[in-house]
């Protein structure tokens, strides 16, 4: 029976839910309802606890309701809440940032990260005065009009609209190509490169479950945009602060001209962000002509959240941590389906990871996670969470481990997913 919560939800709320994943639509059953969420544990209205893996979906690094961001929020949420004025705290995110990601010499603050992949584009397009971009099958970057396209009918084809509502006319200047291939990324330069005003990228893909970048993929893509005058546009969105502190580009050595962020860097508040090479970005209004602009941008609630954060991370040996627990937990659960006979392979960087049920040695696009077995992901996922435990409700989203988990979290989520592999056979 559906819970009443969902139901009654489902009468005020297109589907129930403020985000369609959060519907279980992948995973099928109802959504959890939560009440309120304390390190690595969130409870439901019914007070039921759960492990957390999703971390609101890559925000949560510290866990949930840290103690020190808690109380700088709460500080700062008792001198006002919006100004639509400049406060410091503002160039004090902003500079950390900058500390943080060197390639990031301007950044504007927005709300989300789609408002942050929206204006990087069209400040691409503004800044070259090209239309065409180039993106990656299976990459997200947000609801953004230009960028819920898929592939025409073949890699040397324009973009179809992704989502009703999507001009043709503006889906076609949207060039999509499969992930780790560089092959088609040359061939797609080779063919619209004058016209091509940018490539974004997941410089480490998590929409697409958990997808590392193979050595020369970022590197080429670094070449052609120098070749050809393209804006190269990292989406760190998730990735920032997250595969490592300085974000994939300090992991990888590849500097980006624009860069996108949100999740970790507002610590749990409504936060996006771009920027990049102030030549670039001095485009923007007011210093140029490209219009962008936000009534709640650079929220002070928000900037605390985030720069509290961006501070308790930035402490020695903090991702190496996060990776030895996932590392941990990865090794536990391959072993513990290899004893049921069930193959099972998992990857990560930093507090992010990905597992995946194939006989595969190593998945690299988009085409290769599709051909995993979601039907078995499926029955993990609730039986995980018959156990207390909640991975993402979808087989093609990426994990989050939190400076909050501990050892004794790991081994009890080990020793679950032993219990819930037997069942799957
Ligand atoms: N880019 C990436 C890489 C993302 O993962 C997401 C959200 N999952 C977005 C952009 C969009 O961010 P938001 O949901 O805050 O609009």
């Amino acid at each position: 029976m559906m819970s009443i919560h969902f139901q009654e939800a489902q009468r005020y709320i297109p589907g129930g839910v403020n985000s369609p994943v959060r519907a279980f639509r992948g995973v099928g059953g109802d959504p959890i309802f939560i009440d309120r969420a304390e390190g690595a544990y969130f409870y439901d209205v019914e007070g039921q606890r759960y492990l957390d893996y999703v971390g609101s979906w890559g925000p949560m690094i510290l866990g949930h309701a840290h103690p020190s961001v808690i109380a700088a929020v709460q500080a700062t949420a008792a001198k006002g809440l919006s100004f639509g004025a400049p406060t410091v705290l503002e160039t004090e995110l902003a500079k950390k940032i900058n500390q943080l990601m060197p390639s990031i010499e301007l950044v504007r603050m927005v709300s989300s990260g789609t408002e942050a992949t929206m204006s990087a584009i069209r400040l691409a397009r503004g800044y070259t005065g090209r239309d065409k971009i180039v993106k990656f099958s299976g990459c997200y970057h947000g609801h953004v009009d230009s960028l819920l396209v898929k592939a025409g009918s073949g890699v040397l084809t324009l973009g179809l609209p992704n989502s009703p509502g999507v001009p043709a006319s503006l889906a076609e200047q949207t060039l999509t190509v499969d992930y780790n291939n560089v092959e088609q990324v040359r061939e797609v330069f080779a063919q619209w490169g004058e016209q091509i005003a940018a490539v974004i990228v997941e410089p480490v893909a998590g929409n697409m479950n958990f997808i590392r970048p193979l050595p020369d993929f970022l590197p080429t893509l670094r070449q052609v945009c120098d070749q050809y005058g393209s804006v190269l546009i990292f989406d760190e969105v998730m990735t920032g602060f997250r595969v490592a502190l300085g974000g994939a580009q300090q992991l990888f050595d590849i500097k980006p001209d624009l860069t996108t962020l949100g999740k970790v860097i507002g610590g749990g508040m409504p936060v996006g962000a771009f920027g990049g090479k102030q030549e670039i970005m001095s485009h923007i209004a007011p210093l140029g002509a490209v219009y962008q602009a936000g009534t709640l941008s650079g929220n002070p609630v928000a900037m605390i959240a985030g720069l509290t954060t961006l501070d308790l991370i930035s402490e020695v040996g903090f991702y190496s941590r996060l990776e030895e627990k996932i590392n941990k937990l990865i090794n536990g659960l391959s072993h513990s389906a290899a004893s049921s006979g069930i193959s099972l392979i998992g990857d990560y960087l930093g507090g992010m990871f990905g597992v995946f049920f194939t006989d595969a040695k190593q998945v690299t696009n988009f085409a290769q996670v599709s051909d995993c077995r979601v039907d078995l992901f499926k029955a993990f996922f609730h039986g995980m969470l018959k156990e207390g435990i909640y991975f993402a409700p979808s087989a093609f989203e990426a994990g989050f481990m939190s400076s909050a988990h501990s050892e004794e979290d790991i081994e009890k989520t080990i020793a679950a997913a032993e219990r819930v592999f037997k069942t799957l056979v």
